[in-house]
């Protein structure tokens, strides 16, 4: 049985303050038997902060972005090196926010990967397609690439340290969620498909996110579907109260 994993991406949101107010309260009406892995991902600003209020607690911190270089003239980036110095315990790569604003490829989110794991980092690799692609009938084709450029090659140890967010994005900040349907069958065909790649007994441990609109209201039943192994949230995440009603649908 995969424990569920709850994330929170704070995004470009919260000064300071906000961000460390938010942590407090999240990390004080978290159940002790809570059923489930939970994390916050601030952005880099308030990193330091946030982990001031969630150390010692069962909060996992994460980064939103990386770059996959260790040190050197880049100017505007941040290393897994300074990750690691911070705190940090996992990053996010290949949100949709950075493929499809930022147009990030899946060369790049691949080396920001490579880099997490060697720096014995976790990783969310997130994954997901337009409505355009939907509509066209090409899901399954956008989540196959997606997923073979992300994981191909890797070990099955490295493979552990790696969660997929399934996260369609025309579902992402738009209150448009999946259906229940439409989250399982998404998921059942990625853990399909890192079975082909790997083992089923990999792909049996891997947990798979749904990303997209999720809220108090609807957590429970998506996170009810068998291969929907936990949630990555967005709007939610910013209240303590809903992204702690999210983590009790868990
Ligand atoms: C996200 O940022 O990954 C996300 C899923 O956002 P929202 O929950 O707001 O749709």
């Amino acid at each position: 049985m995969r424990k569920a994993y709850v994330a929170g991406n704070w995004k470009m949101n919260c000064t300071i303050q906000e961000a460390t107010d938010l942590a407090k309260e999240l990390v004080k009406g978290l159940a002790s038997d809570a059923n489930a892995d939970v994390a916050v991902i601030p952005s880099f600003l308030q990193i330091a902060a946030v982990k001031e209020v969630v150390k010692g607690t069962a909060v996992k911190l994460g980064a939103q972005d990386v770059y996959f270089e260790n040190n050197g003239a880049f100017t505007g980036e941040i290393s897994t090196a300074m990750l690691k110095d911070a705190g940090v315990e996992f990053a996010l790569v290949g949100h949709s926010e950075r493929r499809h604003v930022i147009g990030e490829t899946d060369a790049i989110i691949r080396k920001k990967l490579d880099a997490l794991l060697a720096a014995d980092l976790e990783v969310i690799l997130c994954v997901g397609e337009l409505l355009s692609e939907r509509e066209s009938g090409d899901t399954e084709k956008v989540l196959d690439t997606q997923v073979k450029a992300g994981i191909t090659g890797l070990s099955s140890a490295q493979l552990e340290k790696v969660t997929i967010a399934y996260e369609p994005v025309w579902a992402i900040g738009t209150g448009k969620v999946a259906s229940t349907e439409q989250a399982q069958s998404a998921h059942k065909y990625i853990r399909e498909l890192v079975a082909s790649m790997f083992t089923q007994e990999d792909a049996d441990k891997m947990r798979i996110q749904y990303g997209g609109s999720v809220k108090p209201d609807n957590a429970k039943d998506l996170l009810a579907q068998p291969d929907v192994d936990g949630a990555l949230v967005g709007g939610a995440a910013l209240k303590a109260d809903s992204f702690l009603g999210i983590i009790a649908g868990a």
